[in-house]
């Protein structure tokens, strides 16, 4: 019911799901989720310029980017994960720079 209906603190979508008290939407604790899963990752270096990369989540799925370059890199997997979720031209516009991680 849209009066119990919230705005997400961090975009602003209507929600009634909370996290920590705060109305947060499914998408971003998806997000959330998936940055606490990167906190635990290494950081990487870009292979064009050896910057160490930031995490960042685009379109639901964790990706390096290079603030150097601003290179977005994938492993295979998440490449994957890409591929099902978004059109394929989203994917190319996204991934100048690609680099697929296949081990
Ligand atoms: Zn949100
Ligand atoms: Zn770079």
């Amino acid at each position: 019911m849209s009066f119990f209906a919230k705005k997400c603190d961090r975009c602003g979508e209507r929600t009634r799901n909370e996290a920590d008290g705060k109305p947060v939407c499914d998408a971003c604790v998806r997000e959330m989720e998936l940055l606490l899963d990167a906190a635990d990752e290494n950081i990487r270096q870009c292979p064009v310029d050896n910057s160490p990369m930031t995490k960042e989540i685009a379109h639901m799925v964790l990706v390096d980017r290079c603030p150097t370059c601003q290179g977005i890199w994938l492993d295979g997997g998440e490449l994957e994960k890409l591929s099902d979720d978004v059109h394929a031209d989203a994917v190319l516009a996204m991934t100048r720079g690609l680099t697929m991680g296949m081990h």
